[in-house]
């Protein structure tokens, strides 16, 4: 695939009607609580893992990435926040998510000063990581820079919690490396753990899964981390590969986890697949 082509990830059944553009899109988010200024940089899908979940259609790794035009993203976000006004919308964040890892851009940095700029005095900007590149000097500055400006959050992805299931979530190997990876940044950075569980045919019991990831988490704050929270979710729509090995857990499954996940001693919030009242579904987190 072509690094021009794009794959569209997230612009579906939550797409708010705005002017959609090349790099941004609008979207109801349950993770966010509201609507979304979306950002993708990477929207030939570009990711350096493979998860089993994801909801891009790439039927391969796609690794090339371009530049991103920061004069169009400046004039995308702009006009967005324009039509959404016009609309009487008020949007909850500018997230950086989209079809791969926005973080791999070569000048990311420069990309989030622009979100930044425009997102100013207005909303949060997010950064959501696989956290592959967390150890990178061009990708740890400014991220932690947006936090330590109060800016905005940096979510890291934590679905595994050894060997095993890294291989069956992500195709990868370091889950040790990974933790390793995060709490170097989260001792300087406070930063939200991002969570996706699901239903794996032969996979994990839900038991295994809660127990896992709260140790992992343990490992991770006793390493020193600074943990903000931790968003665990599930599936919304059917992988973009089409396996059918894996699917959303439903709300009490999430509970269940969400319970354990707690013992590990820092907040977690619980995006269900479907809406649920906010105040039925998060722990008491202070807004940003
Ligand atoms: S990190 Fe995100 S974009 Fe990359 S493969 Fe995983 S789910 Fe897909």
């Amino acid at each position: 695939m072509s690094s021009s082509e794009r794959l569209q990830p997230g612009r579906g059944a939550n797409l708010v009607e705005v002017p959609d553009g090349a790099y941004v899109y609008v979207v109801r988010s349950r993770r966010s609580g509201g609507v979304s200024v979306g950002v993708d940089l990477t929207p030939a899908g570009a990711c350096p893992l493979a998860c089993d979940y994801c909801q891009v259609p790439r039927t391969e790794r796609v690794t090339s990435i371009d530049r991103v035009e920061l004069a169009r993203l400046r004039i995308e976000l702009s006009s967005t926040f324009q039509a959404l006004a016009e609309r009487g919308e008020q949007a909850v964040d500018v997230c950086f998510a989209g079809s791969g890892e926005p973080t791999w851009s070569p000048n990311f940095a420069a990309a989030l000063e622009v979100a930044i700029d425009v997102a100013a005095g207005r909303v949060p900007v997010r950064v959501l990581t696989s956290g592959a590149t967390l150890d990178w000097e061009r990708v740890r500055e400014p991220l932690a820079g947006l936090v330590a400006r109060g800016a905005g959050e940096v979510w890291v992805k934590l679905d595994a919690w050894d060997e095993a299931t890294i291989a069956r979530f992500w195709a990868s190997r370091g889950q040790a490396r990974h933790e390793a990876r995060i709490a170097r940044f989260a001792r300087e950075t406070p930063t939200v753990l991002q969570v996706l569980v699901a239903a794996r045919t032969h996979g994990p019991s839900i038991d295994a899964t809660r127990r896992g990831l709260r140790d992992a988490i343990q490992r991770i704050v006793a390493a020193g981390a600074k943990i903000q929270r931790v968003s665990l979710t599930t599936m919304h729509r059917p992988p973009g590969t089409a396996d059918q090995e894996v699917s959303a857990y439903d709300d009490d499954a999430l509970d269940e986890i969400a319970s354990v996940v707690r013992e590990a001693g820092v907040p977690v919030t619980v995006a269900y697949a479907r809406p649920r009242p906010a105040h039925a579904s998060t722990d008491s987190v202070a807004p940003t």
